[in-house]
């Protein structure tokens, strides 16, 4: 029967066998493969979006292209209020539109209170591909879509003319603005938020995309987190990326998406660092009760997570093993 001291000695002895023993240092473990190509997206709309981002990705295509079109999917459907095309407007009837792109060499592009362009996202890609600048907004944003040849259109379908017009009608005058309160109407919970996406493709690269129409009635000239580099998206190719989705006043104020990403890098899983940010964002803000935020993360090896405040968030995941499939995120409430 061996000693303790000689077992000691025995299992050094052992590890040195394998090279990089040293008495301060565990043997590594073996790295785990990493599952790529992977994609997710935030809520019900995340589904059709996901499907776009794989018929790229499957075929070794980039994660950038990837995320680029699969938000272009719920950007283009008049039945998803909080996006694009079909978006609730602001309380003067206007729908201005947030967006921004981040790809795997940390450029960004970003257009914000966009107005009459159905595909924001391409704009901001323009932005970040062709101009020195990170982000355009407004008249000047407008103006340099048109110049590229984007189509100006009316993004006002009837369908939420009549929402808003419902809401005008129920208003006093003092209103404030709501998150979520396109939850409260027709077609309750399947009017879903932002769509924040995330993609690792096949060599590795992490690319993200985030689009929105914003809070429905919002005041005229709000910008919400989903255009904020480091608020609604963050992307490090050599950590993870991040995107975050619901009160976007409360997202910009603890830079949220950036956040998650430092928290991926000092080591955490992308569900733990969602959830510190979390309850970052409710040591911030008193009334969390009354609102939601929530946050999706993927790393490099292509691990994924998600927190919100209130329950109800959650994500579209796509990947070879199972396909496209909806996943409840947890929550702290
Ligand atoms: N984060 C978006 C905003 O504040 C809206 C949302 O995701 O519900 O504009």
């Amino acid at each position: 029967m061996p000693t303790r001291r000689a077992f000691l000695t025995l299992s050094a002895l052992g590890s040195l066998s394998v090279g990089a023993w040293s008495p301060f240092r565990r043997a590594e473990a073996p790295a785990r493969p990493a599952r790529r190509p992977v994609v997710i997206s935030t809520w019900n709309h995340g589904l059709p979006a996901n499907d776009a981002a794989w018929a790229i990705l499957r075929d070794g295509g980039r994660a950038l292209d990837a995320v680029e079109a699969g938000v272009r999917v719920p950007e283009a459907d008049p039945t998803s209020q909080s996006v694009g095309y079909g978006g609730l407007p602001d309380r003067t009837g206007r729908v201005t539109l947030d967006a921004c792109i981040m790809d795997e060499h940390g450029n960004a592009g970003s257009v914000a209170f966009l107005q009459h362009i159905k595909h924001p996202i391409s704009v901001a890609r323009l932005v970040m591909e062709t101009t020195p600048h990170v982000m355009l907004v407004g008249e000047g944003a407008l103006r340099f879509a048109l110049a590229h040849g984007f189509e100006q259109e009316n993004l006002l379908t009837p369908e939420s003319e009549r929402a808003w017009q419902e809401w005008l009608r129920e208003q006093p005058d003092d209103v404030k603005a709501e998150i979520n309160v396109e939850n409260k109407s027709k077609g309750g919970a399947d009017n879903h938020d932002t769509i924040g996406m995330l993609a690792l493709d096949a060599d590795g690269n992490l690319s993200g995309a985030c689009t929105t129409s914003g809070a429905a009635w919002k005041l005229h000239g709000r910008v919400g987190d989903s255009p904020i580099i480091g608020a609604g998206l963050y992307v490090d190719n050599e950590v993870g990326a991040a995107c975050a989705t619901g009160w976007g006043e409360a997202v910009i104020r603890v830079v949220g998406s950036h956040l998650v990403v430092e928290l991926m890098r000092q080591g955490h899983s992308p569900r733990e660092a969602c959830r510190r940010a979390i309850e970052r964002v409710i040591a911030k803000n008193p009334d969390y009760r009354e609102i939601q935020v929530g946050f999706l993360a993927l790393n490099r090896d292509g691990e994924i997570g998600a927190y919100s405040i209130q329950p109800g968030f959650n994500f579209a995941l796509c990947d070879e093993a199972e396909g496209n499939r909806l996943i409840d995120a947890e929550s702290r409430l």
